[in-house]
């Protein structure tokens, strides 16, 4: 079934009702063909997700009936945030769609010694607004019930200091030749807040893992190959999944 995000505010409990309104509007009259009567689902972004029918089609906004909650929870039972090194091209477009699809709660832009390309805050407000909008239609289509947060850009030194607000905090670090990713998540339990750091196309220098183990980032290895920054972080969310979601399947809490 169709399902759209909408804002939480959008969503009024006392009315039973929710209001859509932006470019969802055009999807649901012009390529859905909905009509009043036919029922979407409309999540309110925050992980609450309900079953809802069109009451009312305007050219701007359509109103539907809220009819009840659905408790269909797809979400991974872990926190993961990546951080990801600012690739070049259109290459983060790829890892914020295929990392929504494989359950990434946020995605965190960084630029470190060997980031090669260089945003403006005109640039980067825009890519993050496309970046938000690509999350937003990859929740939809994967059936989530959260809509991965894309923070701005940090620097390398801002980075590092977020590790203390994870449970787990890991750089995949291609130098990393002994401990693997799988030695952390074997005694993990669910619920837990994971950050992990992948490095943009020319990785990181000795001295940027040394800083990054300094800072209580523990360094992982990804396999035995060397794998594309955009394959990397797409790895490790299938790992996780994998430890999760199939090894010891645990149905996710929001
Ligand atoms: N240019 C570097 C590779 C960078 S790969 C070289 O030739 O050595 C880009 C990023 O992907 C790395 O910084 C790391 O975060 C991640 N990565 C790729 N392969 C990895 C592996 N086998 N183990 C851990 N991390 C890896």
């Amino acid at each position: 079934m169709q399902r759209y995000f909408v804002r939480a505010s959008d969503v009024d409990q006392q009315k039973q009702s929710v209001t859509i309104t932006g470019e969802d509007v055009g999807h649901i009259v012009k390529v859905m063909r909905f009509s009043p009567g036919d029922r979407i689902i409309c999540c309110d972004g925050t992980g609450n997700c309900y079953m809802t029918a069109i009451q009312e089609i305007r050219r701007d906004q359509v109103n539907c009936r809220l009819m009840e909650k659905i408790h269909d929870d797809r979400e991974l039972p872990v926190h993961v945030t990546i951080a990801q090194g600012l690739p070049k091209g259109d290459k983060m477009d790829l890892i914020v769609q295929k990392g929504t699809e494989l359950g990434a709660r946020a995605l965190i832009p960084f630029t470190s010694s060997r980031t090669i390309v260089q945003l403006d805050e005109k640039k980067q407000a825009k890519r993050i607004e496309r970046w938000n909008k690509i999350a937003k239609e990859a929740s939809e289509q994967s059936h989530r019930s959260i809509v991965p947060e894309i923070s701005g850009v940090l620097s390398w030194k801002q980075l590092l200091k977020i590790a203390d607000q994870f449970d787990l905090a890991l750089l995949a670090f291609e130098g990393e030749r002994v401990t693997t990713l799988y030695s952390y998540l074997q005694n993990l339990k669910g619920n837990l807040k994971i950050l992990v750091i992948v490095g943009p196309e020319g990785g990181f220098s000795e001295e940027e893992a040394a800083e990054a183990g300094a800072a209580g980032f523990k360094s992982v290895m990804l396999g035995n190959r060397i794998l594309r920054t955009e394959t990397a972080a797409l790895y490790a969310l299938s790992c996780i999944s994998y430890q999760f979601e199939q090894i010891k399947f645990i149905v996710g809490k929001n």
